[in-house]
């Protein structure tokens, strides 16, 4: 670990005035600790922003919820109103990490996790993310974790989080602050697919903080469902995972939304693959037809094809599931 100074301050106009290049934010810590002990982030100076005042769940004028970026991953999970009007966003939490994580983890710090690609966390070989134009091992290496959609020659990382697959199903908003001024970020627009750029994994700026996660007015509370495929029942990444939502009239699917993890460098989503659902009966062949759909672009690495099959399945579980009110 490098040697870093450290500052904590009171306000987010502090907090923002003390952002650059060479310095991170630092919340739960439960990941940037990780990457600083590995040498894989090296901040010069580490900004705490744990005495800031974003530990709020409000509701909003809209009838949505507003969440600070510091409210814990557990406090998120269990509050009542996620518990009875966003059920989904609470399973993908209490799916990822352990308990002892999700007390530390913060919302803000979720979004901003980085892969779990093995070779990004080892310093000794390239890696295009760590190091620009270093090179990609993972895409003729050992690739069973990595993505099969949306990857480019540079990097077939994927994105590790759960709640930012709910979230994406959802449609949160992300609001952020710099020394430009405050802006909001759709969800789908915050996390970046590789490119040739797979050093950057989300549209902020070095100065900007995450201050909230808007959710608008709740739906789809009675028929979602957040199913995650790993290689241990708990404790590790999503192998696939998948937030499936219906509204129904009936047994006619009025709207739908589906988002996938583990697959892709960022939570995984299309609009025109949901539509497919809307106006259609809850079946199988219907829920197998839109699997078939949102996977018609998968490009599997010589190690990871399982995940394909897997995806499909857990697709059509999770809407089936979702269908008859989540249960599991
Ligand atoms: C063993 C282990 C298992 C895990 N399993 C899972 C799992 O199954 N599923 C899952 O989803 N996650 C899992 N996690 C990841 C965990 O959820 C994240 O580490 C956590 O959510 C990060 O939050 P944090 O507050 O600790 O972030 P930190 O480590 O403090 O920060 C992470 C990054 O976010 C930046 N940051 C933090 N807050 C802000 C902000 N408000 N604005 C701007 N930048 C900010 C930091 O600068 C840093 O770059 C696991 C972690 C571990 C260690």
């Amino acid at each position: 670990m490098n040697p870093f100074s450290y500052s904590k301050p009171e306000d987010v106009s502090q907090a923002i005035n003390l952002a650059g290049p060479a310095s991170r934010f630092i919340a739960g810590g439960t990941n940037l600790l990780d990457l600083m002990k590995e040498n894989i982030a090296r901040p010069e100076h580490l900004i705490d922003i744990t005495g800031l005042p974003l530990k709020e769940v409000r509701e909003t004028g809209s009838g949505g919820l507003m969440i600070g970026a510091l409210v814990s991953n557990a406090d998120l999970a269990w509050h009542p109103l996620i518990e009875q009007r966003y059920p989904l966003l609470s399973q993908a939490i209490l799916a990822g990490a352990s308990p002892q994580l999700r007390n530390m983890a913060s919302t803000g710090g979720n979004l901003l996790q980085r892969t779990r690609c093995y070779y990004f966390y080892d310093a000794s070989v390239p890696c295009n993310k760590r190091e620009p134009g270093s090179g990609c091992p993972a895409k003729d290496g050992l690739n069973r974790i990595h993505a099969i959609l949306g990857a480019s020659a540079e990097c077939v990382a994927t994105h590790p989080s759960d709640m930012c697959v709910a979230l994406a199903a959802l449609e949160a908003v992300v609001h952020v602050e710099g020394r430009a001024g405050k802006r909001t970020i759709e969800f789908a627009d915050f996390h970046r697919l590789p490119e040739d750029t797979p050093q950057r994994d989300n549209q902020l700026a070095d100065d900007e903080l995450i201050t909230a996660i808007e959710l608008p007015p709740a739906r789809f509370t009675r028929h979602s469902h957040y199913l995650k495929i790993r290689d241990r029942a708990s404790y590790a990444f999503a192998l696939v995972s998948v937030a499936a939502a219906l509204e129904l009239d009936g047994d006619v699917v009025s709207d739908a939304r589906l988002a996938l993890g583990g697959v892709a460098h960022k939570p995984w989503r299309d609009k025109a693959v949901e539509q497919l659902l809307v106006g259609k009966p809850v079946s199988r062949e219907n829920f197998v037809a839109v699997a078939d759909a949102m996977l018609r672009d998968a490009q599997p690495l010589a190690h990871n094809a399982f995940k394909i099959k897997l995806a499909r399945r857990a697709i059509v579980r999770a809407l089936s599931d979702a269908a008859v009110g989540g249960q599991s």
